[in-house]
């Protein structure tokens, strides 16, 4: 499928953000002579949004969307492999099984991945005695059975240091689970822990306050400084790793829910182009490299932002589709990402609240706006929260135009 003098365009990742990019670029296809090309190992696109509904039980079912009813094969060249390494200084790839692909520019959006093997005893145990996970997909039926049916007395959410970019999911399951709970038991009848291994639980204190406020109400228990280091399935107990005090707890669970570390892929965290932490340094204004102008990298594998969720997605991809184009027409990059973040949590069914950010990398720190203010939630902010989540289908759908009402 290879053009004469084209502009090769090469896509990592085809999740949400990647996905979102081939669909704009595909407007500009004949306009600009783009030889688009996607790699991306994986049949299915998942909607990771939706796995946690179907399992605190918002949705009957969930199913992922083949890739062929989202990427045109007559407009992109899928390569259906993972990435096997980066060679930004001669301007190509591999693959996993060495196939080599020139690029004149690159997009990284190969996202992050969950990393199950840290947790002792946990392989095979997902899903079954007493040991839930919204963030696994083979074992979702089971999670979502075991959040709703189990009669737990002792309740225990996991949730890793390194992974505090996923923490509002851990946490809106927990606030749902003990919504359920506060409706149909005797508040002695139970206990709820939420054991987390960072020191506090947001990006910003005034944020982790809030947080800590609606916990109390439901009574859920925090615990800071807790790694879950290892689980013991046929005595129900799990061990925790408390870094404050160098020791270990054992504790035993009726039901635990596990957060896993996220991680980059190692083709990314080995490249010249990754940060201490594994993820693609960008300049967080127009989200290039910092070592290569022609390659960008957007969403959760990006380091522009500690947030990662729709939103940073939703904001990002203008802008490289924006600077894409401008360096395209011989034009300086020079839209800019403002690091604004609706993170929206919901907190009881059908009501959410937004913790609503700009972060700021230079200034290492995040600033809130008014609408953070609102600390109650919201029957508003819950339809405006799946509002958002329809739109970033829609901006896949329609031939990526890009639509940001929201801001
Ligand atoms: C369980 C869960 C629930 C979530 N809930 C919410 C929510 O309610 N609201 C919200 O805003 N956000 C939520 N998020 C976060 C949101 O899903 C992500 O921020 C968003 O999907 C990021 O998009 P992405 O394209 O960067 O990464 P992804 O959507 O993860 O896509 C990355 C793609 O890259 C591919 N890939 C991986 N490795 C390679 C490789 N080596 N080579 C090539 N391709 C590769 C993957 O197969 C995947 O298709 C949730 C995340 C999880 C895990």
């Amino acid at each position: 499928m290879t053009l004469n003098n084209s502009v090769k365009i090469l896509v990592i990742g085809g999740g949400l953000a990647g996905l979102t990019m081939v669909s704009a670029l595909n407007r500009l296809k004949t306009k600009k002579n783009l030889d688009i090309t996607l790699i991306e190992p994986s049949d299915w696109h998942h909607n990771q949004t939706e796995w946690f509904k179907y399992c605190n039980g918002y949705t009957q079912k969930y199913s992922p969307t083949h890739l062929v009813n989202l990427v045109n094969s007559e407009t992109t060249n899928w390569v259906d492999e993972p990435l096997g390494d980066l060679l930004p200084e001669k301007s190509y790839v591999l693959t996993a099984s060495g196939k080599r692909l020139d690029y004149d520019y690159l997009i990284i959006a190969c996202g992050l991945s969950a990393k199950w093997d840290s947790i002792k005893g946990l392989y095979g145990k997902l899903g079954r005695d007493g040991i839930a996970s919204v963030f696994s997909y083979e074992n979702l039926p089971w999670s979502r059975s075991l959040l709703s049916e189990t009669i737990a007395k002792r309740t225990i959410f996991a949730h890793p240091e390194n992974n505090k970019h996923f923490i509002t999911t851990s946490l809106e399951t927990a606030f749902l689970y003990a919504h359920r709970k506060q409706k149909a038991h005797n508040q002695d009848d139970y206990e709820i822990k939420f054991n987390v291994g960072s020191s506090d639980l947001f990006f910003n204190s005034y944020h982790s306050e809030v947080l800590e406020k609606h916990l109390a109400r439901k009574r859920i228990r925090i615990s800071y400084g807790n790694s879950l280091m290892e689980v013991r399935p046929k005595t129900k107990e799990a061990v925790f790793y408390n870094c404050n005090n160098n020791s270990e707890t054992v504790i035993p669970f009726d039901l635990l829910h596990v957060a896993p570390s996220m991680i980059p892929p190692v083709a990314i965290k080995q490249s010249t182009l990754s940060d201490i932490d594994g993820l693609v340094d960008v300049n967080n204004s127009t989200l290039q490299t910092k070592k290569w102008h022609n390659i960008f990298a957007l969403g959760d594998i990006s380091n522009a932002t500690e947030i990662k969720n729709i939103s940073s997605v939703i904001e990002q991809t203008p802008v490289v589709f924006s600077n894409l184009t401008a360096l395209m027409d011989g034009r300086c990059a020079s839209a800019k990402y403002t690091g604004l973040n609706h993170c929206f949590l919901t907190l009881e069914p059908a009501k959410s609240i937004n913790l609503k950010t700009v972060f700021s990398k230079e200034k290492k720190s995040y600033f809130f706006s008014l609408m953070t203010k609102k600390e109650e939630p919201s029957h508003y902010l819950y339809f405006y929260r799946l509002l958002i989540e329809k739109l970033r289908f829609f901006n896949l759908v329609f031939n990526g135009r890009l639509i940001y009402p929201f801001r």
